[in-house]
């Protein structure tokens, strides 16, 4: 048997929601922490029959006097704080693990939302990555494949790429003549189990604090992307998923900052989340249509724009009534992104469209595997 020191996964083999939907977005509410609740932070998040948040906003009145606002929004899915990481895995990841080839993972949310716990998670309660890679680990075990998985990890900070499985070394992205990103030095690690893999994550993450400077953690200022790669005996990538960590978006709001180098990451926060919308919004547009060159975060997730790629947002969201705003400027950028699918389409050219069915599937575990 396989002992990866984790439960095993045990969500159902098949999944509509990855046969139909390239774009998903869900929203994540964490609970309050100890200290929150300790200081008598108040819960204003309420989330009811699996697809709808409600933000209680306090309000005050000319009088003074204070009066309450909801504002309801709808999603995909919405999890509320009693979810697990398996949970929210097994309805976002997972169909993606399952069924695709070219597949990203988004984490959005103000610092302290929860996006590291969502990702990462810790020993005891392992995140997406942990998860998804044991799913891998099972899959290519069960069909007795050859494929082979190869991690890499590296972050933004301030439009710059730093590898941190090579101490920190500044890579540089560049668009070969067929108009393919490639992100030149940037290491990969192979990896043969999940305790391998977590262990190759927790160094990157090491090198991620050691850049901690002032109130805010680097973390917070800073996007986190996994990728996890299947490569053939020949070399050949068979399925490709991505795991981002965003920098905090609270960020991209804050205009107080304090100093010029505050303000300049908030700028270029700002202009990542803006680009990384509309790159998610035009996936089922023309590939000229989509403004990934905006910034450093979409251009080299180029890839993941175009084609028969497929795309899950988590929206993670305070419960607290001190991250009011903070809260609904997520839910509203989620909601945006989301947009496109109500409307049937921008300018009208989705409605056009088949649904995935359309484009040839590709399956993560490519044709060298579970074909017999
Ligand atoms: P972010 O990465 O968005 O800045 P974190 O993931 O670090 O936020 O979460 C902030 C704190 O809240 C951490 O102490 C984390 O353990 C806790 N937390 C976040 N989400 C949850 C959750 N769903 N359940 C329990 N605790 C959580
Ligand atoms: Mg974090």
């Amino acid at each position: 048997g396989y002992n990866y020191g984790l439960p095993m996964s045990t969500a159902p083999a098949q999944s509509r929601q990855a046969e139909e939907q390239r774009i998903k977005v869900c929203v994540r509410k964490r609970p309050l922490t100890c200290a929150e609740s300790r200081r008598g932070e108040a819960d204003v998040v309420t989330t009811t029959g699996g697809e709808c948040v409600i933000v209680h906003e306090v309000k005050e009145a000319v009088d003074l006097s204070q009066y309450i606002l909801q504002h309801k929004f709808y999603f995909d899915q919405v999890f509320g704080e009693e979810s697990s990481n398996k949970e929210v895995y097994q309805q976002t990841a997972y169909p993606l693990v399952q069924h695709i080839g070219k597949v990203t993972c988004f984490a959005y949310g103000q610092t302290g939302a929860g996006k590291t716990h969502t990702m990462l998670g810790s020993p005891a309660i392992p995140g997406l990555y942990a998860l998804a890679v044991q799913d891998i680990f099972a899959h290519l075990s069960a069909t007795h494949s050859y494929q082979l998985v190869f991690v890499s990890f590296f972050e933004i900070y301030c439009g710059q790429l730093y590898d941190l499985l090579d101490h920190r070394k500044r890579l540089f992205a560049r668009e070969d003549g067929q108009r393919v990103v490639h992100i030149s030095g940037l290491r990969d690690v192979r990896v043969d189990s999940v305790s391998s893999l977590l262990e190759v994550i927790s160094r990157g993450t090491a090198e991620r604090t050691q850049g901690m400077s002032g109130v805010n953690p680097l973390s917070s200022r800073s996007h986190a992307l996994l990728q996890i790669q299947l490569r053939d005996s020949n070399q050949q990538i068979a399925g490709r998923m991505w795991f981002v960590d965003l920098a905090g978006s609270e960020r991209a709001s804050d205009t107080k900052e304090p100093d010029r180098q505050s303000r300049m990451e908030g700028a270029e926060i700002n202009q990542s989340l803006l680009a990384l919308k509309e790159c998610i919004r035009s996936l089922d547009q023309e590939q000229s249509h989509t403004p990934f060159r905006q910034s450093k975060l979409t251009q080299v997730l180029k890839d993941s724009f175009v084609g028969d790629s497929m795309t899950c947002m988590i929206a993670n969201i305070s419960p607290g009534h001190t991250a009011t705003e903070h809260t609904l400027n997520t839910l509203r950028y989620a909601d945006r992104v989301k947009e496109l699918k109500r409307q049937g389409g921008l300018r009208g050219r989705r409605r056009n469209r088949g649904k995935t069915a359309a484009s040839p599937k590709q399956n993560l575990f490519s044709s060298t595997t579970g074909s017999t």
